[in-house]
């Protein structure tokens, strides 16, 4: 089944569809929208992001539901507002044509009796996230009781985000009889306890090879210090000066503090995490989508989902946790037949890491190099000269021209051409020309831990992977116990009861003292300093051992006091750019961006 024609929709449906544009129906829609119009069943898909799910359930639902009654019949339910306000609207456009039609989209953070009043209007549809769903059922400001069909939209990330009761509590709502459609892009266990709680013989449709992402999408890392991560991000982007990106950090703080720094360093580059209020998120994504920000920086979850095309880029500048997250993130780009690239910042130790996204997503990544800074005032250069080649003249300026003229009088086109260019050239050359090479190399530790070696202090601490760590979350751990920055603690190894790590030797004093008295599910956490110069693998523990007093208090509360404490002890965040990217003398030194549009 090839055309939309042959999946059984009807005509005002093909009609909206021809006005989108959509020439053939994608896998999942030619898998679910025929099963979804022919019989009753639920059922359960699994597809990437990106693969036309919203059109899989939508026409079938379109198809299905009655308009000219007011009441209720499908509900939708999906993570976030983002992925709400998307739905509704992709509904509104494939049902132009329904006569009658009412969407309405319920979301946290805005007006509850705005959207009441829409329900009241008469929604056949309502698409919702489940924490504002349940608050308006507990109000009965919505009925559920006689809709036929519901949806669970990127179910997987529903439960990630701790929405089973509420998904539960909701569905007690609707009546037994109704069908389920469930869609998702993971099948993890508690999407299949879901599946088998709530709904009965689904059919089930996989698309592609589980996880594997996009064909369209190409995967690159780069291997740098692991200081040297936001000077490896600004290169990479002073390198594609037509990039329009989403770049992806593992913490809202990260997220907030990369926007920040970019936005100070003149690039068009704005923050989407779930700290922001709605009003600020909304802005955002405006901005984002008519391209006046070039780079969002964001978190997984704020970002999930989100429909923007044209996306040239997904940058990683951390590594998920999870790392079947991947594939969400690397699906924001190469969508609608358009080739992406998706890019990774890594440091040493994250190296394994690669080959177990290869894995998943059955592709391989290509190793490159951070570019230098001749190569970037190289590409900065000639994408000024296609730039000005492509300017429509302005003719304002011709009553000033005579005079422009005059000055320029002996100048030969060459000369001017030299002269132009050099204005922007050194500006850019100015900046970079003492920039040093941030790649790593990958044989050995790489330089950038070698050079802090000489000033850092190797620990061991009593716990390792079976307490239930890893590199990562040890190094959370350590970060958010002691209060330090994001690369404060480095060379992180854990073994099996034990684990080593590197502070610089400024933060001895703190780590020693922190864990001089540190309970974790009852036991003594033991933290010493190992002899400098020691091989790894080869331990002797010298240095002094803690005195262990009780504390009166648990650990909790006394954590989290400290930690603020030691941060503002700290001076705050500490950015700690490389000099490399201090812009030499006054602020207009600095590069700046060219704003798209
Ligand atoms: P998913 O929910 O699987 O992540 P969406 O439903 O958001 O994917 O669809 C992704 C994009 O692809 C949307 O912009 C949508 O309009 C577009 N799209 C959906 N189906 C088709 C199709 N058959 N042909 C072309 N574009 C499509
Ligand atoms: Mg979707």
């Amino acid at each position: 089944m090839n055309t939309f024609q042959q999946l059984g929709l009807e005509e005002h449906l093909l009609q909206a569809i021809n006005d989108l544009g959509f020439e053939t129906p994608s896998e999942v829609q030619q898998k679910a929208i025929p099963t979804l119009l022919s019989d009753e069943n639920d059922l359960v898909a699994l597809a990437q992001t990106g693969t036309g799910k919203t059109a899989a359930f939508g026409f079938p639902m379109l198809q299905k539901i009655d308009v000219n009654s007011r009441t209720t019949q499908g509900l939708i339910l999906s993570p976030t507002r983002e992925l709400c306000l998307q739905i509704t609207n992709e509904l509104k456009l494939y049902g132009k044509y329904c006569k009658g039609l009412n969407v309405t989209a319920i979301y946290g953070g805005a007006s509850i009796t705005e959207q009441a009043k829409n329900v009241k209007r008469g929604a056949q549809i309502i698409v919702a996230t489940p924490g504002r769903m349940k608050d308006m059922i507990s109000r009965r400001l919505v009925d559920i009781s006689k809709i036929d069909y519901a949806v669970l939209d990127e179910a997987d990330e529903m439960l990630n985000m701790g929405f089973f009761e509420d998904i539960k509590a909701i569905l007690s709502h609707t009546p037994q009889e109704k069908s389920t459609w469930l869609f998702s892009a993971t099948m993890p266990k508690e999407v299949s306890i879901i599946a088998k709680k709530f709904m009965a013989n689904p059919t089930e449709i996989t698309v592609g090879s589980k996880n594997t992402g996009s064909k369209n999408v190409s995967h690159e890392y780069y291997l740098v210090g692991s200081r040297d991560r936001y000077a490896a991000l600004k290169r990479l982007a002073d390198a594609h000066p037509h990039i329009f990106s989403v770049i992806f950090c593992r913490t809202k703080r990260d997220t907030q503090k990369v926007a920040e720094k970019l936005i100070e360093d003149g690039y068009s580059a704005g923050a989407l995490h779930g700290d922001l209020s709605q009003n600020q998120r909304d802005l955002v994504m405006k901005s984002f989508r008519n391209k006046q920000i070039q780079m969002l920086v964001a978190t997984d979850v704020a970002a999930r989902g989100i429909d923007v095309d044209d996306i040239t880029h997904v940058i990683n500048y951390q590594l998920p946790d999870e790392i079947e997250t991947y594939t969400h993130r690397s699906g924001r780009t190469g969508r609608a037949g358009k080739t992406g690239v998706s890019m990774v910042i890594i440091t040493k130790s994250e190296q394994r890491k690669i080959k177990t996204i290869e894995k998943i997503i059955q592709k391989s990544f290509v190793k490159k190099d951070v570019p230098d800074g001749m190569e970037i005032c190289e590409v900065q250069l000639k994408a000024l000269a296609h730039k000005i080649h492509d300017t429509e003249i302005n003719h304002e300026i011709d009553p000033y021209l005579d005079e422009i003229n005059l000055l320029f009088e002996d100048s030969s086109k060459e000369e001017l051409i030299k002269k132009f260019f050099s204005v922007e050239f050194t500006r850019f050359f100015n900046y970079y020309k003492k920039a040093k090479n941030l790649n790593s190399p990958s044989g050995n530790d790489s330089f950038s831990d070698e050079k802090k070696d000489d000033q850092s202090a190797r620990f061991f601490i009593n716990i390792g992977k079976k307490d239930g760590y890893d590199w990562m979350s040890m190094k959370d751990f350590l970060r958010d116990a002691l209060g330090l920055g994001q690369d404060d603690v480095f060379k992180v190894d854990v073994k099996d009861s034990y684990s080593f790590f590197n502070t610089e030797t400024v933060h001895m004093p703190k780590v020693l003292e922190f864990f001089s008295d540190f309970k974790q599910n009852g036991r003594y956490i033991n933290v010493e300093i190992t002899e400098k110069k020691e091989r790894r693998g080869n331990r002797r523990f010298g240095g002094q051992k803690g005195g262990r007093s009780r504390r009166k208090d648990g650990f909790r509360s006394e954590g989290r006091g400290n930690r603020k404490d030691r941060r503002k002890d700290n001076g705050g965040r500490s950015p700690r750019r490389s000099s490399d990217f201090k812009p030499q003398g006054s602020s207009s030194s600095r590069p700046r961006r060219n704003r798209r549009k």
